[in-house]
């Protein structure tokens, strides 16, 4: 953070937003029901628009941080929300507010909550409801790759879900720390919670899409097994877990799934991002495809499978 605070291009954030900031108090368009979610610097509440009816989720950033303006840092996250619009994966942007201490980012709302509760549960999601997942977040992880965009924080706190049992449709969240990579020299940050993040990150090394590959691979043994791969009892023994990179693949708990899934995820637990799958790498991999009659759609007749057309992405050569 302390490089790239000089310049918001050189940090890789974002400045235009199409969206209008209206200044008129939110409260008079929406009403409030409850609140979602907590973190440093936001809150987000449940709200219901008066004249539809309809739920969404508002995000209050705080525009002074630590005694700093942070305004460019919010403009930010909605410009890089505003640029994964398309992608079904990707919560979208309704609206957005301002007042003197917060910006509002008005949020589709997703109904099923965090995934992270799937991963602490005593009943884990079946093998087939976690591929399916899976292959919905490497689906917009894919996306914003393609836009140049690393999100830096996937975690299954910021994986939710349109709905919550049986397993909706999953839908990426909070693009706080998200970058475009590229536009000017190196980026290099420290951020993350390092439970989650890839060791690169950790080692104040150059940042790529592939930081994000790891995350998935943390995702994805979380939901397997239940457990926190490189949770140390402390911050320090977190860290040393993941330099080095030090995995328990024995459990049990993978017993109830396919060899399959190790094999994934060992895959994407790797020291050296270059030696990481890409996302549409991933797509590929078998485990995410062991039940093709989950895969077909009546559109398409029953010849072609959701893997042939890519899950209706067209994916980079
Ligand atoms: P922070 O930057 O504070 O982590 P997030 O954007 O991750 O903020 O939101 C915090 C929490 O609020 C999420 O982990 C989730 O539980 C809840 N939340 C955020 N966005 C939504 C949404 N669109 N629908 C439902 N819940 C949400
Ligand atoms: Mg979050």
């Amino acid at each position: 953070r302390r490089l790239d605070s000089r310049s918001g291009l050189s940090a890789g954030l974002l400045g235009e937003t199409q969206t209008p900031i209206s200044p008129e108090p939110m409260e008079s368009v929406y009403e409030i029901t409850g609140e979602l979610g907590r973190g440093k610097f936001a809150v987000v509440k449940r709200c219901i628009e008066k004249a539809t009816g309809k739920a969404f989720a508002a995000k209050f950033l705080r525009k002074r941080r630590r005694g700093r303006d942070c305004r460019a840092e919010v403009i930010h996250e909605m410009a890089v929300l505003e640029a994964a619009r398309n992608n079904a994966r990707v919560v979208n942007l309704h609206a957005a507010y301002e007042t003197d201490h917060d910006i509002v980012l008005v949020l589709e709302y997703a109904a099923g909550g965090e995934i992270f509760d799937h991963c602490v549960s005593e009943e884990l999601l079946p093998e087939v409801q976690i591929t399916r997942l899976i292959r919905q977040t490497l689906e917009g992880v894919h996306y914003l790759h393609q836009s140049n965009l690393v999100h830096l924080d996937l975690k299954p706190q910021n994986i939710l879900l349109t709905s919550p049992s049986p397993p909706g449709d999953i839908k990426i969240v909070d693009f706080g720390l998200a970058r475009r990579l590229g536009a000017v020299g190196e980026l290099r940050e420290i951020l993350g919670t390092p439970e989650y993040v890839a060791p690169e990150i950790l080692n104040y090394e150059p940042i790529t899409t592939a930081s994000d590959l790891w995350s998935v691979g943390v995702i994805a043994y979380m939901l397997v097994t239940g457990e926190s791969p490189f949770a140390g009892d402390d911050k320090q023994e977190t860290y040393l877990n993941v330099s080095q990179v030090n995995v328990d693949y024995s459990r049990e708990a993978f017993a109830r799934v396919s060899e399959l899934a190790v094999d994934f995820i060992r895959k994407l637990l790797v020291k050296a991002p270059e030696d990481r799958p890409s996302a549409a790498e991933c797509m590929a991999h078998p485990w995410l495809w062991q039940h093709p009659q989950l895969c077909q759609s009546p559109d398409l007749g029953p010849t072609r499978s959701l893997r042939d057309r890519n899950c209706g992405m067209k994916w980079a050569a």
